[in-house]
């Protein structure tokens, strides 16, 4: 996927202590690759990219940040104002109802999203109506009537009177129903074909003409990949919109689509529709798309979890305890090789969070099954022996081995490590600061 492409670029350049020239060419090829196989438009991906490279030679190098996070706060930047910057919201009418116009294709998704929308407008106390303006599949309508009734919303279906068998008549006969009824909103479902088509056009192009909607939503499949930007395309041509609604973004789509289609045709994707449930549905967000294409959901979780496992009040503690009786323990230490453990999984991208480039090293060498072992040899130790580890002899030693069931060398060398842990935590308690992880396994 984009994020894991990504994910791989942002990786290279984690050692490294400041941008060259090659670095921003190598890594501007690997976003370009990886946008291009998320079906995102050549045109968008030059501009993107040309972007992003202006941006990574022109700024100063940032001391808080290393490169890999300084790419990825521009690319990040540089997505949320490609998908539209801030989110675009409904324009209601000033009087009477607002009308709503949904155009696209078939099976984009129009007529889950019309009783979405319902849902998601009745949430906000207002009174919505759906209109089945697709008379062109047999089972239209009646699906249109069994969404509406999953959320509650009447629906106005053709019937004698209404102007059966003409969308057009149905659309517009919708509009007095609406305000004989004072329904605020009016969402129109209309009639797609699988592929783009003049009559579908020209049929889109009446309705809009008959009921003046303050509102032309076009809703494409997100899941289409760069289909998704010549059907906008068409649609902008001969329909018109104001806004996109991306649907199925609960699929493989990461946002080629939404990243195409905002910047080709200049409308704003306005809705996200990402799932079965009637209540899959959102204001589209550039900012949270741009962190889901970049998978900063995910980073962002982790960036806590670090802080909390490296919570300075932890090392504080430690550091504390040394002015007490008994000092920095080997329980102390197992505690502490406990708390990086917890980062176990995380190593992959420590590099990538704030302070932790200092770690980095220590940790991309880092074995979980080590601190299983120191486990285990602290655990064959007695209270005694943690609490005053001078007292661990060669006897000593020897038991604790073979209660481990590791060799007296491995004994040998967590004992020293630990008398080295301790010396740091000794010098941090009267300089301040963290230094390195002290005794970290390497
Ligand atoms: P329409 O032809 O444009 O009216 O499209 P439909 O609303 O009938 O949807 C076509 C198919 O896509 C149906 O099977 C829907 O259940 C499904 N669908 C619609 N929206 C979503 C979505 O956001 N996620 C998923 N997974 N399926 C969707
Ligand atoms: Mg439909």
């Amino acid at each position: 996927t984009l994020s894991d492409r990504l994910a791989d670029t942002f990786k290279n350049l984690r050692g490294k202590g400041r941008l060259s020239e090659a670095d921003i060419d190598a890594t501007a090829r690997e976003i370009r690759i990886a946008l291009l196989e998320a079906d995102v438009a050549l045109p968008v991906v030059k501009e993107f990219v040309g972007a992003v490279k202006e941006r990574a030679r022109s700024e100063e190098v940032s001391g808080a940040l290393n490169p890999a996070q300084q790419i990825i706060k521009i690319v990040h930047e540089e997505l949320v104002t490609i998908l539209g910057g801030e989110t675009r919201r409904l324009r209601y009418a000033k009087s009477g109802p607002t009308v709503i116009m949904l155009a696209g294709l078939q099976g984009a998704g129009k007529t889950t999203l019309a009783a979405k929308l319902a849902l998601w407008l009745k949430d906000q106390d207002k009174t919505p109506m759906l209109v089945a303006a697709d008379l062109q599949r047999p089972n239209a309508v009646q699906q249109l009537q069994v969404n509406g009734d999953r959320v509650g919303v009447p629906v106005f279906a053709p019937e004698p009177g209404n102007g059966t068998g003409n969308p057009v008549e149905v659309a517009r006969a919708s509009i007095e129903e609406a305000k004989r009824r004072l329904h605020d909103v009016v969402i129109i479902d209309t009639a797609g074909r699988l592929g783009v088509d003049q009559t579908l056009m020209q049929q889109a192009a009446d309705i809009r003409d008959a009921v003046q909607p303050d509102e032309v939503l076009f809703v494409v499949d997100a899941m289409i990949g760069q289909d998704a930007v010549t059907t906008a395309q068409a649609f902008l041509d001969g329909v018109g919109y104001d806004g996109v609604v991306l649907t199925k973004l609960d699929g493989d789509a990461r946002g080629g689509a939404a990243l195409s289609i905002r910047s080709i045709t200049g409308k704003p994707v306005m809705f996200a529709s990402s799932g079965e449930k009637m209540t899959d549905f959102d204001l589209f967000h550039p900012d949270r798309m741009a962190s889901r294409i970049l998978d900063m959901g995910d980073m962002l979780t982790l960036i806590e979890q670090a802080e909390k496992a490296f919570d300075s009040e932890q090392a504080l503690k430690a550091a504390e305890k040394l002015g007490t009786k008994g000092g920095f323990t080997l329980e102390d230490f197992l505690q502490q090789m406990m708390q990086i453990r917890k980062l176990g999984s995380m190593t992959k991208i420590m590099g990538m969070l704030p302070g932790m480039g200092q770690f980095r090293d220590q940790l991309e060498n880092f074995d979980e099954r080590e601190i299983d072992r120191i486990q285990a040899i602290i655990q064959s130790m007695t209270p005694a022996e943690r609490e005053n580890p001078k007292i661990i002899d060669g006897s000593r030693r020897a038991r604790i081995a073979k209660g481990s069931g590791r060799q007296v060398s491995d004994v040998n060398q967590l004992v020293d490590r630990f008398f080295e842990a301790r010396k740091m935590m000794e010098s941090m308690a009267r300089g301040g600061g963290m230094p390195g992880m002290p005794g970290m396994p390497g």
